[in-house]
């Protein structure tokens, strides 16, 4: 999708800071990071939301999961503990419609949130 942020940064096309890529899925730094560790995890597939999955995508959702776990663990923070979340629409605060998991790391995470 042209006209998508994340699509546009998946093609190289905006500048990011690269953590991982592979065939399925793309890893960077959120712009605006909320904990020491922010790293969004992105298909490179344009999805937009949460609710746009379907059993086809059950794989590509494994991936970004274990993606986030990887990155968790080597950046040191696997035992510590790291949360990963992701917003789907208005009330959760979504704010960029490609999905996206984000990887919070390296300090207390609130909980509930608010
Ligand atoms: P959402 O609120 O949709 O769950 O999260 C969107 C995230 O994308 C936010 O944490 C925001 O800081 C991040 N973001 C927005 N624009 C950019 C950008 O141009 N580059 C990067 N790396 N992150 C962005
Ligand atoms: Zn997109």
């Amino acid at each position: 999708m042209a006209d998508c942020l994340f699509c546009r940064i998946v093609a190289g096309e905006i500048p990011a800071t690269l953590i991982h890529e592979d065939d399925g899925v793309v890893a960077f730094a959120d712009i605006r990071p909320q904990a020491p560790l922010h790293v969004l995890i992105v298909p490179r597939r344009h999805v937009a939301t949460l609710n746009d999955l379907t059993e086809a995508d059950d794989a590509l959702v494994g991936r970004m999961l274990r993606t986030a776990a990887a990155i968790a663990q080597a950046h040191g923070y696997a035992d510590r503990g790291y949360r990963t979340v992701f917003n789907c629409n208005g009330d959760a605060g979504q704010t960029v419609f490609h999905l996206h998991l984000h990887l919070l790391a390296g300090r207390g995470l609130g909980w509930p949130p608010g």
